[in-house]
């Protein structure tokens, strides 16, 4: 498996240095429950409809998936808040 650089801070991590893999995939859910508005809907019509999109459109919307490298200090920084939310409570004022 080959290092390189930090993907967040581009520290150059040297051959035997630890470093991080992060993987994110973000998949569209689905629970079960398809909301038909339109009584006319006709879900042969908008599978045609889907199919002639650009299939890598259609794709983005349903998965994507990043990869980076980090490094350790980052990875304990992205560890502490993955999805960047704002620190309830004590924001320095
Ligand atoms: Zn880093």
């Amino acid at each position: 498996m080959s290092s390189g650089i930090c993907s967040r801070c581009s520290r150059i991590i040297q051959p035997g240095d630890l470093f991080y893999s992060l993987l994110i995939k973000v998949s569209s859910g689905f629970d079960g429950v398809i909301n038909i508005k339109d009584e006319k809907y006709d879900i042969s019509e908008e599978f045609e409809k889907v199919k002639s999109y650009p299939e890598e459109l259609i794709n983005e919307e349903v998965y994507r998936e990043f990869q980076y490298v980090l490094c350790p200090r980052c990875k304990e920084i992205y560890c502490a808040n993955p999805l960047n939310l704002p620190l309830g409570g004590s924001e320095p004022e």
